[in-house]
């Protein structure tokens, strides 16, 4: 490191622990850092909570100017500058929610060379009136947030995205650092086409959320399943719950009220203000639930959620890892939690088979559904699996996943299969699955005996299995592919290529295992709360949990009145409690229990300004609780 790089790199670390309050700097932040203090463009890829913003707001402290953030959020800039703020950082931004006032006084502000960050949404940076103002500024470098907006066919598309590269023309010798959190190889090109970035450095980083622990299970009744996990594992925490219907948002979070929760409605049948307000409610008050179909998400930036929870499956498994993402963004233990059932499978199934979509897009989707329900019957690892998709490869099994946790148990069910598929065949391939199930039952039933089924040799050859054992079996069967439903969409069951080996009897028969049906008792669901001591036999990745810090029993108190503290100052200044202190830096508040304003500078999070304002507060509830 030459001599003027070195200088600035001992700046940048000490920016990181008295403003920030951390120790070090962690995945590529240094080197990221580094390039873009050194004026170098940078292309960084990391996942949710990675701690992107810190990579251009210290090169932004240490290099002469204002920093321009692009970012097409404008409902998250009011917090973004805040919590900035709350750090004694000088930012502010300009959108169409300011008066016309208060937009004179931040552009005569941003003249004087006032800030040290400045927030704009992609179009006003675009408009040739603040290319104007800006020409008239020092600009320290520019930071391309949610770059993947550029890519013409991802779900976040802006065109005002596409015309960014102009920046790279009118101000050539400013930094760029464009940050995304998404994972695939083609909209990664796409970013460094669109943007100019063909010189930039990149880093890539895992897109492992190690302090996240999936569970997948078949549905019982979803609900009491439900119910059971949020008091086992979140009693007082903010989550978010996603259901397919609007009508099922309703009736989940009245029910959940009816409990004693907080939970609000979020879909796009509510109107505008409704919407407004339950999102704010969620975002500012602690442990509040949130149910919503999946209109709602983009834009949250919640650090402290929980858990996330399906009572539906996803369409895919990008949706999948997008969704679930929004839970432990501040790297605190995290719950994804789904259940799902047999209709969820054919639904899904029927919902792409039914689309309007051309038959190759048609299929690509039945590839990816078909990846989804994989993933559910999985019965190993399923970070693996899921990280495998992203063509990313992990070593071991996580040891924080429910299979990792609780290995499923598998039984051979050739025989129930032959007796499934053989039911099928002999009544038509015409039934959907639980006039079938109703057969192998026996069931004393008008409709088969109107179609003379009773007559069937399958008739009542499955009284050794439950309607939900069978249920179960035809799930995964489906999802196994020895079953597909009727292209017309009526969730008729068929025979697929796959099946007819097993039910010819050949004779190297194959042996079909499935997944038994799991019965989680209290005791089990409890044990994969992630914040308590999860032990496993399996072969567990320790590291996979080191990122959350758990929080003894006999402390938890003490952390309940750092968070009545914490709300009640954020109520005051109108911001949402994060802003103020991480749930991280409670949490490690309560189990230190520092005495003097010295000690807590050791805490993470802790810099000097909010020392300053918060320290003696904080002591103060904590001498009281001790
Ligand atoms: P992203 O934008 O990538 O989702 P953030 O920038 O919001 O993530 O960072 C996630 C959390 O991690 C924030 O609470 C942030 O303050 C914290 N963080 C970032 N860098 C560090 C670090 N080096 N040490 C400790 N905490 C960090
Ligand atoms: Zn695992």
């Amino acid at each position: 490191m030459d001599q003027p790089t070195l200088k600035n790199m001992q700046q940048a670390h000490h920016i990181l622990k008295s403003t920030f309050g951390y120790d070090q700097f962690r995945h590529h932040q240094a080197d990221i850092i580094e390039s873009i203090i050194n004026g170098q463009d940078v292309l960084t890829l990391m996942p949710t909570g990675g701690g992107k913003s810190i990579c251009y707001q210290i090169p932004a402290l240490v290099r002469a100017g204002t920093a321009i953030v692009v970012s097409p959020l404008i409902a998250l800039m009011q917090d973004q500058v805040d919590a900035l703020q709350q750090l004694g950082i000088k930012a502010a931004f300009l959108n169409s929610t300011l008066h016309a006032s208060e937009q004179r006084r931040i552009e005569n502000e941003l003249l004087k060379g006032g800030f040290d960050l400045l927030y704009l949404a992609p179009e006003r940076l675009l408009n040739e009136y603040t290319l104007t103002l800006l020409d008239q500024c020092d600009i320290a470098l520019f930071a391309i947030d949610e770059a993947h907006c550029v890519a013409q066919w991802g779900h976040d598309f802006r065109k005002e995205y596409q015309q960014l590269s102009m920046l790279h023309e009118r101000y050539p010798s400013v930094p760029r650092i464009a940050l995304t959190a998404t994972a695939d190889a083609r909209t990664r090109h796409e970013i460094i086409e669109q943007l100019s970035l063909q010189q930039a450095k990149t880093f890539i980083n895992s897109f492992d959320r190690p302090n996240i622990h999936y569970a997948i299970s078949e549905a019982g009744n979803g609900r009491d399943e439900l119910w059971k996990f949020i008091q086992a594992n979140h009693p007082n925490d903010a989550g978010i719950i996603y259901c397919l219907s609007r009508k099922n948002v309703d009736t989940t979070a009245d029910w959940l009220t009816k409990k004693g929760c907080t939970a609000l409605p979020y879909h796009a049948g509510l109107s505008q203000n409704i919407r407004q307000h339950n999102q704010q409610r969620f975002l500012r008050d602690d442990g509040c639930i949130i149910v919503a179909t999946i209109a709602f998400g983009m834009g949250i930036d919640k650090p402290d959620v929980r858990f996330v929870a399906h009572l539906n499956l996803p369409k895919n498994i990008e949706s999948y890892y997008q969704e679930t993402g929004r839970a432990g963004r501040d790297g605190q233990a995290a719950n994804a939690w789904m259940t799902y059932g047999l209709k969820d499978v054919i639904n899904l199934r029927l919902f792409t088979q039914n689309s309007d979509a051309d038959e190759l897009f048609k299929r690509l989707m039945l590839q990816k559904t078909d990846a989804m329900l994989g993933l559910c019957e999985l019965t190993s690892c399923r970070r693996q699996a899921i990280l495998a998709y992203f063509g990313e490869h992990l070593e071991m099994p996580c040891g924080n996943c429910d299979n990792c946790i609780h290995p499923p148990q598998t039984w051979d069910a050739t025989i129930a299969t032959q007796k499934a598929l053989s039911c099928i065949y002999r009544s038509g391939e015409r039934f959907g699955s639980q006039y079938i199930i109703d057969i192998l039952l026996g069931k004393d039933d008008e409709r088969i005996k109107h179609n003379q089924h009773e007559q069937l040799s399958t008739f009542g050859i499955g009284s050794e299995h439950s309607n939900p054992e069978w249920r179960g079996i035809l799930r995964q069967l489906i999802a196994h592919g020895y079953l597909a439903t009727d292209s017309e969409g009526y969730g008729v069951l068929k025979l697929t290529q796959k099946a007819w080996p097993l039910l010819k009897r050949r004779e190297t028969p194959q042996t079909v295992m499935l997944r038994k049906l799991r019965k989680i008792s209290k005791a089990q669901q409890k044990k994969s709360r992630p914040s308590s001591n999860t032990s496993s036999n399996t072969s567990s990745n320790t590291s996979a949990r080191k990122s959350a810090l758990e929080l003894p029993q006999q402390d938890q108190h003490i952390f309940e009145q750092l968070r009545a503290l914490r709300s009640s100052l954020a109520k005051e200044q109108n911001v949402p409690p994060y802003v103020i202190f991480a749930d991280k830096t409670l949490i490690e508040l309560a189990i230190v229990k520092p005495a003097t304003k010295a000690q807590m500078l050791d805490i993470s999070g802790i810099g000097e300004v909010k020392l300053k304002r918060y320290g003696e507060a904080f002591l103060n509830t904590l001498k009281n609780t001790a």
